[in-house]
């Protein structure tokens, strides 16, 4: 167990550290050509020029209230589905959190290195922001920021027609998100392109350019459909976002902790949680399940022995 968690720790660390040094990297070696999202100067100090642009000082303030609340207030359903409405909105809507898409931002980094490949400032820039909050705190950046995310959360609060909401054997569904990233890095070394592809079958970012077409809209109404009976399907299931976030919530200084000597073992927590991590993480288990930081575990103990607190391994 102990060995466990110190090879985890040093994937993870390792993890984080390709995704914010890959793309500076890649740079280096990299040709010309313009692409989406403009300029290729990506020394520190111009990422750190763009991750000052507007969008990211509101993405950041939108993780660190999020961060704050979890902290001084217990969020209810009806509270996070409202902040998932604002999130839905602003980032969605008014603020574009999609182009570079975070999809492609996470996904370019590897591209970059299997194919020597240079990769855009502002993409690079979203990598580290993405990569910089999920290192704060547990998906501070896909359950605070991200508008698809919030979306699918939105739409989970219509009660399925059974009346019983799903949750996902996680080795599955995880074992499904790592299959779909590993076949698209095949075709990447392949054949240059991957299963997210803008305009391609993966990649519901698009939607948030407000146009449809066919293969989006199967897609974003698949999701939609599957919303409704399971819990972020598309974050659990496809997004190589989710995948890398899941992996730095192992090292993430803030996590939902487990008081055990509060604790009366009552599972109230597991029964009125949407996400199938609250068993993994009351077991102590290494490796959990995404937690996508909604806190609604934490309101749902009648013993507040769960808070969203600075990591610490729990005694055994
Ligand atoms: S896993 Fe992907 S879709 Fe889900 S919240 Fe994170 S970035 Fe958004
Ligand atoms: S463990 Fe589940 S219910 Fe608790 S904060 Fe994380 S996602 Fe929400």
């Amino acid at each position: 167990m102990e060995r466990n968690t110190i090879y985890l720790s040093v994937i993870c660390i390792a993890l984080s550290m390709i995704l914010i040094s890959v793309p500076v990297m890649a740079e280096g070696g990299g040709g010309g050509g313009g692409g989406a999202g403009g300029g290729r100067n990506t020394d520190a100090s111009s990422i750190l020029a763009e991750l000052s642009s507007i969008k990211f000082i509101l993405g950041g303030i939108a993780a660190l209230s999020g961060l704050i609340l979890l902290k001084t207030i217990k969020i209810n359903r009806n509270i996070r589905t409202l902040l998932m409405f604002a999130v839905f909105v602003l980032f969605g809507v008014l603020v574009i959190m999609h182009q570079p898409s975070p999809l492609r931002a996470v996904v370019d980094p590897v591209t970059a290195l299997a194919t020597g490949s240079a990769i855009t400032l502002k993409k690079t820039a979203m990598a580290v922001f993405i990569g910089g909050l999920s290192v704060i705190g547990a998906k501070l950046f896909c359950g605070w920021v991200c508008p698809f995310g919030a979306l699918q959360e939105i739409v989970n609060r219509i009660p399925a027609p059974s009346g019983k909401k799903i949750k996902l054997p996680f080795k599955i569904s995880n074992s499904i998100r790592i299959s779909i990233f590993a076949i698209s890095l095949v075709m990447i070394i392949s054949i240059g392109s991957d299963l997210y592809t803008y305009h391609s079958i993966l990649n519901p970012f698009e939607l948030f350019e407000w146009h449809f077409e066919a293969v989006l809209a199967v897609l974003v109404g698949t999701v939609l459909i599957a919303s409704v009976f399971v819990y972020r399907p598309f974050c659990y299931l496809v997004c190589p976002v989710g995948l890398l976030t899941w992996l730095l919530e192992h090292v993430s200084i803030f996590r939902v902790r487990l008081d055990k000597g509060k604790c009366d073992d009552c599972k109230k927590c597991i029964l009125k949680s949407p996400c199938p991590s609250v068993k993994a993480i009351m077991d102590g288990d290494t490796l959990r399940p995404d937690c996508h930081a909604c806190g609604i575990c934490i309101d749902a103990c009648p013993k507040d022995a769960l808070r969203f607190g600075i990591w610490k391994k729990a005694k055994a």
